[in-house]
């Protein structure tokens, strides 16, 4: 079995060859991003970057990998009804994290107020909890990331890096890139290596819940809201899911914070209008960072988060995916409490756990800086922030422990194990950059969708997956951070 591509071929010659046909056909195929010189526009674009050969994934990890998607999607959909549990797994980290902290304040007043399609809010014994209408209509769109973790006798082991709750991206491209990595297999006559490629459609999938969604706010008329950034290299992405959505006479219009907070009102029954044009669902592809909130925006994201309409995610969703509730998850009966009955889905979702551990002040937190102290090539250190190059690693994190161990900012972070892959060559195909082989490491991430209506859950998948690869001299970053490219799996 070929788990090094590259042996099949003859030279570097060949090897730039093979490149530039791949790269015509990724353009061809429409794996495309802005330029970051016009990011605004799409009067000229370029191909998002991407490996030239797939990937080899052991088709037992892809498997366990779907198979726990479901069990996922149900857990965040546990935490975010469970405003206990947020309130008490967040409570030492938004006492220093401010993003977190403005995002629990319109959590807390939205549910004060009430989640607009909630018949009325009832205290629980432990804490705040919500009685929803049985029309309350809930939308989960997802994407759990792992790496495979080579164990000691050489086989690798699923392990979940985190798990994205807003903006999940990629579904869109990653539909696109199966036929370049057959072209490129079937350039080199490996014909029945090319059938094993996987079709894979995320966005139609991601369509399909926002589709659901629309559908249960019955209101013929009404439209989906994109939260789109300004400057969005990404676009070709999200136009795969407006395109579905248009396919399926649901209609899309993309606007920005500041247009919401311009145009967009409640009427009294806090149905969500923007310019005169009634809102069922709002899809936020932005809004995940805080250099991502004026003033202004954080006021337009209360103003949406207050309306009717469907948010994915609601504040609680987005809160449902930080990494302190990973972290919280991880603990002996977690999740035995959030999904109670439910055994099977415990271990399986337990199996995918790496070692996470909380740096609130106190015992536990002292002991887990030691260790990261005395062996630091084996932790990461993260920060409540999504987006790719903000985790620390080696000596950058004994320098921000030795920094914050005596103060209490360090419950805003929280340390992982880190996963360490076994390297295998591949060629990352950029604009500009010359074709050659490195040394790479992967991620898969698998894309899930729930629907929920009042109790009932309308609505489990998997839809499909993303991976992603990157040289082994980056730590860190994703795809939008200009570190990891596009890949498939080669399921053996
Ligand atoms: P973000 O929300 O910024 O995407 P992640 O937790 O996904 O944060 O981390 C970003 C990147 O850092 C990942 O894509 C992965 O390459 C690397 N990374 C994160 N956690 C680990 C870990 N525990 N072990 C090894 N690499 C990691
Ligand atoms: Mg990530």
């Amino acid at each position: 079995m070929a788990t090094s591509w590259e042996s099949f071929l003859q030279d570097e010659q060949q090897l730039e060859e093979l490149a530039r046909q791949a790269v015509d056909r990724a353009l061809a195929e429409g794996v495309l991003l802005r330029t970051s010189q016009e990011p605004s526009s799409s009067d000229v674009v370029s191909y998002a970057p991407f490996t030239l050969f797939p990937s080899v994934v052991p088709s037992a990890l892809l498997e366990q990998a779907y198979a726990v998607q479901m069990d996922f999607n149900l857990l965040v959909d546990a935490v975010s009804q469970n405003a206990a549990f947020l309130e008490q797994t967040l409570s030492s980290t938004i006492k220093r994290d401010d993003f977190t902290a403005r995002l629990f304040d319109i959590h807390k007043q939205v549910l004060k107020e009430g989640i607009a399609q909630a018949l009325r809010v009832i205290p629980w014994a432990d804490g705040l909890s919500l009685q929803f209408s049985p029309q309350t209509v809930f939308l989960g769109l997802n994407r759990s990331d792992y790496m495979f973790q080579r164990s000691a006798d050489g086989s690798p082991a699923l392990k979940q890096i985190e798990i994205n709750t807003i903006s999940a991206s990629f579904g869109g491209l990653a539909s696109r890139t199966p036929a370049v990595h057959r072209h490129v297999l079937n350039v080199l006559r490996k014909t029945k290596e090319a059938a094993k490629i996987l079709s894979n459609n995320p966005s139609k999938g991601l369509a399909m819940g926002i589709a659901k969604a629309w559908e249960l706010y019955a209101s013929a008329n009404a439209l989906v809201l994109l939260i789109a950034q300004e400057k969005e290299r990404n676009i070709f992405d999200q136009r795969a899911i407006e395109n579905e959505l248009l396919g399926k006479n649901i209609h899309v219009i993309r606007r920005r914070f500041e247009d919401i907070s311009e145009k967009g009102s409640l009427d009294q029954d806090r149905r969500l209008f923007v310019e005169g044009q009634e809102v069922a669902v709002v899809y936020f592809r932005d809004g995940y960072m805080p250099s991502q909130y004026s003033l202004q925006n954080w006021e337009a994201r209360l103003l949406l988060e207050r309306s009717r309409a469907v948010k994915c995610p609601d504040i609680a969703t987005q809160l449902a995916g930080t990494k302190k509730v990973q972290q919280e998850l991880s603990r002996v009966g977690m999740l035995e409490v959030l999904l109670p009955g439910q055994p099977e889905a415990v271990a399986r979702l337990r199996a995918t756990f790496a070692g996470l551990y909380s740096l609130d002040m106190g015992e536990e937190g002292d002991q887990a800086i030691t260790e990261a102290l005395a062996a630091p090539s084996q932790f990461v250190l993260k920060p409540q922030r999504e987006g790719g190059g903000n985790n620390l690693y080696g000596e950058n994190m004994v320098q921000a422990l030795e920094q914050l161990k005596d103060s209490e900012e360090r419950a805003s972070y929280i340390l992982m194990e880190k996963i360490e892959p076994e390297p295998f060559g591949n060629c990352l195909l950029r604009p500009g950059s010359p074709a050659r082989v490195v040394q790479c490491v992967s991620e898969l991430g698998i894309f899930g969708v729930y629907v929920r209506q009042g109790k009932t859950l309308v609505m489990n998948k998997h839809v499909g997956h993303l991976l992603r690869t990157k040289a082994i001299e980056h730590a860190d970053g994703g795809v939008a951070a200009g570190v990891a490219v596009l890949d498939n799996p080669y399921p053996v």
